[in-house]
């Protein structure tokens, strides 16, 4: 039998890098909810090549003190979580301090910074493989920050061709993802474009820093289709029995609120205008984009009973007190485990049930 050995520290980042990193969807999750966390109110995403060559976000929040550039792109170093006990009031996207050290072994990453007391020189930053801040060049910049991924899985050959070979999909499912966020986010003035080979930049979609989410529907998706959607505003009483309990075992005092709500935009059963496609059905748990088939799954059963040849343009966020889910369950933090989740499926049911019911059909859609 061979000898047991440690594996050296390079191997150890690169594996792991590789489970946070997994996809272009991952690196543009990351790179956005930085900017979230950062406090941006304008965001712009910018692709060359489908992300292939070229992924950019830039954005206009706090910017990086220069105390804090050799540790930025550092394993596990993090300015949002400082104890384990903070994940149970998490209030940021990020708390792993992961993202930029896994894309600096996956890829060539540079964050140009600036914070608003050094406007107009910023600092433009190169990093090792390992995370290592390289060097830092001063460069006119605005204020905020903006993290350039080239090259992505240039050192995963298997990996990047994978990419190369499904980019039509893994295109899709960023551009999907990138609407999640420009439509939950509000107050956030969001931009997307992509630069082909060949060729003039096109500008896909933009929102304009509007004050709700309906707004934001109508920037992305167009007007025609806010006139078929009904407001969601359910509040979904928990059984008494759940309360107190937390997943966070011994970390949260007990809570006195247990009431969930889930507020958004569905689709009225009687539209009448066309199958919507899947990418249409977006959930969110406070905020965060996550993937909730079983929740998908209710609103689609609830929403066939009524209407039977068309599927729902859905808008729901899942709001409910940061000790009732975990979203510590993947790398990507996108699944999530939430307390009692077979119970507010239930009362999740019977609330749209009714909320459905409650329509008046025979109203055609013009007159609303
Ligand atoms: P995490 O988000 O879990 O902290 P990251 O690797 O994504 O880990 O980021 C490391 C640190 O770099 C963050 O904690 C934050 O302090 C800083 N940072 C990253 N992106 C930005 C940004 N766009 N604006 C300001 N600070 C940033
Ligand atoms: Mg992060």
């Amino acid at each position: 039998m061979a000898t047991i050995k440690q594996i050296d520290g390079r191997t150890i980042h690169q594996i792991q890098s590789g489970q946070v990193i997994v996809d272009l969807c991952s690196v543009v999750k990351e790179l956005i909810e930085n900017s979230i966390d950062a406090g941006a109110t304008s965001i712009d995403v910018r692709f060359k090549n489908q992300g292939l060559d070229l992924i950019e976000i830039q954005d206009n929040g706090t910017g990086i003190s220069p105390d804090n550039y050799p540790s930025v792109a550092l394993k596990h170093h993090t300015s949002k979580l400082s104890s384990y006990s903070d994940i149970a009031s998490l209030q940021t996207f990020g708390f792993r301090g992961e993202a930029l050290a896994s894309l600096c072994a996956l890829s060539v990453l540079s964050v140009t910074t600036c914070q608003a007391s050094e406007v107009p020189k910023g600092s433009k930053l190169a990093f090792e493989p390992s995370g290592k801040l390289k060097g830092t060049v001063v460069v006119a910049a605005q204020r905020g920050t903006t993290v350039s991924v080239e090259k992505l899985f240039h050192n995963l050959p298997v990996r990047r061709r994978e990419l190369e070979r499904n980019i039509k999909r893994e295109w899709h499912k960023v551009i999907a993802l990138l609407n999640q966020y420009a439509c939950i986010q509000t107050n956030l003035k969001f931009s997307v474009s992509q630069q082909p080979t060949k060729g003039k930049r096109i500008h896909l979609f933009s929102t304009r820093g509007n004050p709700t989410t309906r707004d934001n529907i109508i920037n992305i998706f167009g007007a025609k289709t806010m006139t078929v959607l009904v407001p969601l505003h359910l509040k979904l009483e928990m059984q008494p029995s759940t309360v107190g309990q937390s997943l966070h075992a011994g970390i949260s005092a007990a809570r006195t609120s247990s009431d969930v709500h889930v507020v958004g935009h569905v689709s009225r059963p009687a539209h009448g205008d066309g199958r919507q496609t899947p990418d249409r059905q977006m959930f969110f748990v406070n905020g965060r984009p996550c993937g909730l088939p079983q929740f998908a799954k209710v609103f689609n059963e609830v929403y066939r009973s009524h209407n039977s040849s068309q599927s729902p343009f859905i808008l729901a966020d899942i709001q409910l007190d940061t000790d009732m889910y975990d979203v510590n369950v993947s790398p990507d933090k996108r699944s999530i485990l939430l307390h009692d989740q077979n119970n507010l499926l239930d009362t999740l049911r019977d609330s749209l049930m009714t909320l459905f019911d409650s329509h008046d059909y025979s109203v055609p859609t013009a007159q609303l």
